[in-house]
């Protein structure tokens, strides 16, 4: 998908609102607009990637660790604990090509997953 076309990218300028839970060190933090749980947050880099796997190719490890680690100070606030997904690809549930961390918590979350 051409970055233009990208409803993340978007948010990222403005073109398309958002709720920001914050932002900072090239990574923006947003509310889903479709919650799975109690409390969903997507948390995203700035700059357009695809998705983890072009990430590998593209991007850096730090790139990763500014995500994670924003993910995780996220989920942290949540005692109960929480779970961090990446979907990938079409098989791994991915509809919105730009790398993006759900965070998931507020409820227990059963595993396997669908
Ligand atoms: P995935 O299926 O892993 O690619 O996740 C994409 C997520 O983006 C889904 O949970 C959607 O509910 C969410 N989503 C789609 N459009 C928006 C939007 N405009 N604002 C916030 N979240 C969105
Ligand atoms: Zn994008």
């Amino acid at each position: 998908m051409d970055k233009n076309d990208c409803i993340f990218c978007k948010i990222v300028t403005g073109e398309i609102p958002a709720k920001v839970v914050e932002r900072g060190d090239g990574v923006i933090a947003i509310e889903d607009v479709n919650p799975q749980a109690p409390v969903h947050i997507l948390v995203l880099p700035e700059k357009h990637v695809a998705n983890i796997a072009a990430h590998t190719a593209s991007g850096t490890s730090d790139d990763v660790a500014r995500l994670m680690r924003a993910a995780a100070k996220i989920g942290e606030k949540h005692a109960g604990g929480f779970r961090l997904v990446v979907n990938t690809g079409a098989d791994g549930g991915q509809t919105v090509d730009h790398l993006h961390v759900h965070v998931l918590a507020g409820r227990h979350l059963s595993w396997p997953p669908g």
